[in-house]
């Protein structure tokens, strides 16, 4: 069996909560995804604007960011918990002391 697909993966970012967001592969040719916990995405989708033709192996492939993250809960928590990119939105934490 030949692969006839060429995909064209692209990283880019969903936003899956308040102030969450993962970064994943997608190809803009046929709207999969990858898990990025089961693909290097450093090395599948290097770039948010150029897109590589990688055929990854054994890889599960997801129509929706939904199917991804669902399936990343099978991996452990530990695992997951890096993928996860916490946004500080505006909320700055008080460390300086004022001394009255
Ligand atoms: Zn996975």
């Amino acid at each position: 069996m030949s692969y006839s697909w060429e995909p064209q993966w692209i990283r880019k970012k969903f936003k899956i909560s308040e102030g969450l967001e993962i970064e994943t592969c997608y190809d803009s040719s046929t709207g999969l995804l990858l898990c990025p916990l089961c693909v290097d995405i450093s090395k599948i989708c290097p770039s948010y604007t150029e897109p590589t033709s990688i055929i990854p192996e054994n890889a599960p492939y997801f129509f929706s960011i939904e199917d991804v993250i669902y399936h990343m809960k099978t991996h452990s928590r530990v695992e997951s918990k890096k993928l996860y990119v916490e946004i500080e939105e505006e909320e700055e934490t008080e460390e300086e002391e004022t001394e009255e």
